[in-house]
This record gives C-alpha cells, structure tokens and sequence, in this order.
C-alpha cells in the first residue's frame, strides 16, 4: 500500500487547524515551541517509509521515553520487574501521590510518572550508567544519533517537585532501591531527549515485528515482552485518555506532553505524529486527529 498520499491527505486536511490546542508551559524550552507544526512518519514492517509535514523537526520526546527505558528494564530484569509495578490504567493524572499512598508506594504501571521512576530506579541498579544505555538504544533503533537536551533535562530538575516527591515517596516505602538523585537524573534526561517522528517511527519499530530490531533484525525483546508492551500503550499509554484512544484510533499509543504520539499496529506498521499543542488530556490535540484520520482512511487498526 502507498501510504504517501494519505499521510499528506492528513497534513493538509488539517493545516487550517494548526495553532489549536495549548503547548507546554511548565519549562521555558516547551513554552516556546510554535504550535503551528504538524508532522507524521509511518514506517512499515518490512521498511519502507513515508513522512509528511514536519517531520524531520525534532522535538522533545517526553513521555514518549517511558516505551523505550520500560524496553531496557523488562529485558535487563525479565518477570521480577513486575515486583516493583503493576499494569492497570491509573485513573488519576499522571503526576498523582494519591493512589501511591494505598498501594504502599508500588506505581499502578510503568507508564505514570512514578511508574517511570520506579522503572528508572531498576535502570540505574543494573546498567551503570542508564543515561548511556537509553541514548545507545534510541541511536541503534533509528540509526542516527540521537542526543539530551540539557536545557530541557536542567529545567526539568529545576521544577520537576512532583517527581522529586514522587521519588522521596516510593523509597519511603522501600520500592526504590539507589539514591533518589541518580534516579531522577536518569528520568529528567530521557524525557528531555530530542529526535523527530521519522526516527521515532523507526525507532518504535520493534513492536511492530515481534520485538525484533527494525534495522538488524536482532532480538531486542521477545515477541511475548513486545505485546505486552502494546498492550500496556494501548491500556496505559495515552494519560487519561487512554479509553478514548481505544475508541477512536484503536492502536497502542504512547504519548509525551512535546505533543509527540507513537502508535503501533503489531505485525504491520509503525508511525509517529507530532504536533506541540496539547488538549485537557495532554494529548497532542492534531496528533490524535492525525491518528483517528490515518485509521478512518486506511481501516488499519487492531479492532
Ligand atoms: N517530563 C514531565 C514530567 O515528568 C512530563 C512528561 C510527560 O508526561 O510527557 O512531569
């Protein structure tokens, strides 16, 4: 299938609507970014590509980094991660404290904040240096380098009190085991790394082909981790929103307040959509569009 004039049907279908929807405003460096981009990457199984928009911009990828570091810990620790975390959709912000408290500092899944943590706390206990091994598997999936944004991971540590809280409270409870600090560390950076949707298309293509890398064909994980990891975007993936998505758009997504969305239809293709303003979920308002238009158009989903 040519996917090319669909993914530029989507582009200009909702170029007049560029500009809705509202940009981070937590940290200067999200602040300032123009909601008037929209990008969209789709690679398939067997790799071939196609993109439309602004999709070789990078931009901060944020919550999109939760995929890839909970790829690390499941494959560096296997079942005894799931000691440290459950996988049930929250049903509370992102961010929250309350439901840590009843269930005695142990994150409903990995892809909330604490969750996040809790699995960055698993990285800094097997790899040494976490920040190194996510930016090696971000470099090797798309095959580029890929890098922080030290404004972006500085600014993060400077107003990041939740996570901080977060952090100080799952080890009250005994669920982290290292230094908070070094943990943080390692969340503030991987949020703050910078690529654009045609790597992160590339990048996300394991779970499209039964956790084999999209370039070599290597086991990053296995096939059994790889949909499971699909099953937690698809329940998890998208903040409050994640029912909403199902219905909608029907795919695994995950998604990161940089108004990134990777979605995934295992054993087809890969995408990714970006566009920096946000709705009350904290969705990318046109990536989601872009989403429900790709699926509408084409009748690709897992439903
Ligand atoms: N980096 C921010 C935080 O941890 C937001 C991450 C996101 O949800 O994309 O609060």
């Amino acid at each position: 299938m040519d996917f090319q004039p669909v993914l530029d049907d989507i582009v200009s279908t909702l170029k007049p609507e560029l500009g809705a929807g509202k940009v981070a405003s937590y940290i200067p460096a999200l602040a300032r970014v123009s909601p008037h981009q929209l990008g969209i990457a789709l690679r398939t199984r067997e790799g071939a590509e196609y993109c439309a928009g602004d999709a070789t911009t990078l931009f901060s990828i944020q919550s999109v980094s939760k995929v890839f570091s909970l790829t690390l810990a499941m494959r560096n620790l296997g079942e005894v991660l799931w000691q440290r975390m459950g996988r049930e959709p929250s049903g509370n912000p992102f961010n929250s404290l309350v439901q840590l408290e009843a269930e005695h500092g142990v994150p409903r899944n990995p892809f909330i904040n604490a969750g996040a943590i809790a699995v960055a706390d698993r990285l800094v206990s097997t790899c040494g240096d976490g920040r190194a091994e996510i930016l090696a598997l971000l470099s090797s999936l798309c095959g580029e380098a890929v890098a922080f944004d030290e404004e972006v991971a500085a600014s993060e540590a400077a107003t990041g009190f939740r996570n901080i809280a977060l952090a100080n409270f799952m080890k009250g409870f005994g669920n982290i085991d290292n230094d908070v600090a070094p943990v943080l560390d390692l969340y503030f950076h991987q949020c703050s790394v910078a690529m654009n949707c045609v790597q992160l298309a590339r990048a996300i293509g394991y779970l499209c082909n039964d956790g084999a890398h999209p370039l070599d064909g290597s086991a990053l994980v296995s096939d059994r981790q790889a949909r499971r990891i699909n099953s937690l975007m698809l329940t998890c993936g998208t903040y409050d929103a994640a029912g909403e998505f199902a219905f909608r758009i029907g795919l695994p997504c995950k998604s990161g307040v940089g108004g990134g969305i990777v979605a995934v239809l295992p054993d087809t293709l890969s995408l990714c959509v970006w566009s920096p303003g946000l709705d009350e979920t904290g969705n990318s308002l046109l990536g989601m569009k872009a989403l429900e238009m790709f699926v509408a158009r084409t009748g690709l989903s897992v439903f």
